[in-house]
């Protein structure tokens, strides 16, 4: 179930067309993908000929321009069948963030109509050292003649193994915010590598990578935007980036509890069908209400990203920690619903339990989210 009043008539279109790409192309690979533990290419084909792929590409460079909203309407309708196929569109597109919200126009047109033709971006921050402290970097770039001399390492980088355009993150001067700065690079730089590639609990299908770089060197105009940017550009990039990951919970959410559903109304105990437990009634009832509230707040959060709202940064904290906290809680009470048969590798429930708990931890945890909405409301 899902309510589209307030949608656009070409909004309620979008999501009416992914949702059967999603149930007669995406659903038949989601349990494949996941026991694999291979990016989905076949999928993300799917993406790229149905024009999904470069959605939020302004129109200039070859995408859609499709708004925030828009975005988070079709990666919902894909996460409720296949998490790790919702965190493609979501990583991808965050890997192309900094180059849209922070690049020059040369950059901007160099890269982002390569990426809306075919290629696939990934987001380059965190390291042993920089995780929910992203100031803490210390890959660095040096200026050497025109060209940019790049050598440090990242770890948990989704995308990182088959990127055909990062987004990295170097220190450019000492300075902890303002020495950071962003660079794109290309596969195949010669002294950037692919080191270790995780095994995942979830998303398995969107494995996340050690990069290394040495003495990497790219030219000077692959800076986005000038020195020092790199922290600003990343603070816009979450705020856009968090009601994605937001709306994977709500989509990974809204599958289980139709699974969940289905099941109940099936399954026979004590003669009748557990869907009369009122147990179970007021359990089912108890998700859909935290779903639909999760929904509306990641919807309003877009529509605040979208409007350029001056508290679009705690709301899309606010949408993103909710959301990702009602992803793992109904998923697990679907589980719950199936009793064993949950806990079993048959149905996709415990699958989605998996997928959606990574949400509570990337793009900065759900106690990260807390920080920046306490501290919003301490400064007014
Ligand atoms: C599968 C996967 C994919 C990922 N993909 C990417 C990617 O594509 N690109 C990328 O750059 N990164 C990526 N990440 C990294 C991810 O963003 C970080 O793991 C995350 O931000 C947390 O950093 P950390 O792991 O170093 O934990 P830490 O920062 O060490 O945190 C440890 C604990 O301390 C808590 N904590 C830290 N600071 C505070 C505080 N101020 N107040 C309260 N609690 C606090 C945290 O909430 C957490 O519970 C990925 C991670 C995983 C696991």
């Amino acid at each position: 179930m899902q309510y589209l009043q307030g949608l656009t008539e070409e909004q309620q279109m979008i999501v009416t067309t992914v949702r059967d790409i999603a149930k007669n192309e995406i659903a038949p690979r989601a349990e494949a993908i996941d026991r694999e533990g291979e990016y989905p290419w076949d999928i993300v084909n799917i993406f790229r000929e149905a024009g999904i792929l470069a959605l939020p590409i302004p129109e200039e460079y070859g995408g859609a321009g499709a708004s925030e909203l828009t975005c988070c309407l079709v990666i919902e309708e894909v996460a409720k069948v296949c998490g790790n196929s919702g965190h493609c569109l979501c990583d991808n597109w965050l890997g192309m963030e900094p180059i849209l919200l922070g690049g020059g126009e040369a950059v901007k047109k160099k890269y982002l109509s390569q990426l809306a033709a075919n290629k696939i971006a990934a987001f380059c921050l965190t390291e042993t050292e920089a995780g929910s402290d992203i100031s803490g970097i210390q890959t660095k770039a040096v200026l050497k003649g025109d060209n940019y001399i790049i050598n440090g390492q990242k770890i948990f980088i989704t995308n990182g193994g088959n990127a055909d355009v990062l987004s990295v993150f170097a220190r450019t001067s000492a300075d902890r915010n303002r020495g950071m700065s962003v660079f794109v690079m290309e596969k195949g730089t010669p002294g950037f590598s692919i080191g270790k590639k995780e095994e995942q609990l979830g998303m398995r299908g969107t494995p996340a990578y050690e990069l290394i770089f040495e003495d990497c060197s790219i030219p000077g105009e692959n800076i986005i935007g000038q020195e020092g940017e790199g922290f600003k550009t990343a603070m816009k990039v979450f705020d856009r980036s968090r009601p994605f990951d937001a709306v994977l919970g709500v989509g990974i959410a809204a599958g289980a509890l139709q699974y969940a559903i289905d099941y109940a109304k099936e399954r026979k105990q004590f003669g009748r069908a557990i869907a009369d437990f009122q147990g179970l009634q007021w359990m089912m009832a108890d998700m859909a209400i935290q779903l639909e509230a999760a929904r509306q707040l990641v919807y309003k959060a877009a529509v605040m990203v979208d409007e350029e709202d001056p508290d679009k940064t705690m709301f899309s904290s606010m949408a993103n920690c909710f959301a990702t906290d009602v992803g793992v809680k109904v998923t697990n009470d679907a589980m719950q619903i199936l009793g064993g048969y949950g806990y079993i590798k048959d149905h996709p429930l415990e699958q989605k339990m998996r997928d959606a708990r990574l949400l509570q931890i990337v793009e900065g945890t759900n106690q990260i989210q807390r920080v920046i909405v306490a501290r919003r409301l301490l400064e007014s």
